[in-house]
């Protein structure tokens, strides 16, 4: 840094202390002699995030866990399985050491998640995230689970979406419609 009295380029340091989570630095113009102090912090990363029409906003971890909270409503899920999952995806995105991040792939891994963890939740987040606009894209997207839930095991702690004689004669159903 210049020195703030005569602009000198070059200082050396005659005293440096931790302060706040930040260095404290005592320094000296090697041109003028005269004393000054800098400070020097950690800026934290942050992450943003970039939405459908281009605009950029900074990654909201209380927002990301709104929408999922909202999806679960209801739910017969863990209370802390919410908080878990909207951690575990805030660690991740981090974790790509990306200063930008396209919303969708935030909306992906959030509907991964739930997709494994509880179908109800699932197609409501869905349908907010991928602004069903007709029933038929909603429909579709429910018959995909549900031949999917019904032709193989369900995953591990899935709350079953119908009881499991009715799925396996939706299952036959469709299959006998692709014959
Ligand atoms: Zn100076």
């Amino acid at each position: 840094m210049d020195c703030p009295y005569c602009g000198y380029h070059d200082s050396k340091v005659i005293d440096s202390r931790n302060v706040n989570e930040g260095i404290r630095r005592r320094r000296q113009c090697l041109s003028c002699s005269s004393r000054f102090t800098t400070y020097e912090r950690l800026q934290p990363t942050n992450l943003f995030v970039i939405k459908k029409d281009e605009r950029r906003e900074e990654f909201n971890q209380h927002k990301l866990l709104t929408g999922i909270r909202k999806a679960c409503e209801k739910r017969p899920l863990p209370s802390d399985t919410v908080d878990r999952l909207a951690d575990d995806i805030e660690a991740e995105l981090y974790h790509l050491g990306k200063a930008e991040i396209p919303s969708a792939v935030i909306g992906d891994m959030v509907m991964a998640r739930l997709k494994s963890l509880d179908y109800i939740a699932y197609i409501r987040f869905a349908s907010v995230y991928r602004e069903f606009t007709d029933i038929t894209a909603l429909k579709q997207e429910v018959d995909t689970l549900l031949s999917a839930d019904a032709e193989a095991p369900q995953p591990a702690g899935q709350l079953p979406l119908l009881p499991d004689n009715r799925l396996k004669k939706l299952a036959k159903n469709r299959r006998k419609s692709r014959q």
